[in-house]
């Protein structure tokens, strides 16, 4: 793993936000609720002076099934227009925020847009920006049953898995395959 790849803010939240519907997990639902919701757009800074309400809940897993679409379609064209879909519809406004440290942090909608708007238009950008020359980093496990996606650092773009259990989940299925041939004749 490349670690000094870096993986910017909206690319991250992008990310954990298609995965937030895991189906490894006996409860593949991460963002079922408002508290849930309001947690996940409060650590991607997303939150603002919004309140989070059931329409958000709502709303930001259309977005998800939205950005999963990007990941999973058939070939390159539709991926790009599914893209281009999400950021028309969401309105893209740059804007740049001066933090009471002193740094500035640049976001694509206003602080007090809808929530799921704000959040459509951030990892939207992120997802935008990978597309343009590293799309093929961004990549859904290869695994039994997971469909988590991930942005692949490795530097020959090789990895097939989103993490260790994965990974280690096929070498032994493929070994029980090869040993069930081999007994087999
Ligand atoms: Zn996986």
């Amino acid at each position: 793993m490349d670690l000094d790849t870096y993986i910017p803010a909206s690319v991250q939240m992008m990310v954990e936000l298609v995965n937030s519907y895991d189906s490894r997990l006996a409860e593949p639902e991460r963002l079922g609720g408002v508290a849930d919701v309001e947690d996940f757009f409060r650590r991607h800074r997303m939150l603002g002076p919004n309140r989070v309400g059931p329409d958000d809940v709502t709303s930001l897993h259309a977005l998800r099934a939205d950005i999963r679409a990007v990941f999973e379609a058939e070939d390159e064209a539709t991926a790009l227009n599914r893209l281009n879909d999400i950021l028309s519809a969401a309105g893209v406004v740059p804007n740049v925020v001066q933090r009471a440290d002193g740094r500035r942090e640049l976001f694509f909608a206003a602080g007090d847009a809808p929530l799921t708007n704000r959040t459509a238009c951030d990892a939207g950008i992120g997802l935008a920006m990978m597309m343009v020359d590293q799309a093929d980093r961004l990549k859904v496990c290869a695994g039994d049953a997971c469909r988590r996606v991930f942005v692949d650092q490795s530097r020959n773009r090789t990895r097939r898995y989103c993490g260790n259990s994965c990974a280690s989940r096929s070498t032994v299925a493929a070994y029980r395959a090869r040993k069930r041939t081999s007994a087999g004749g």
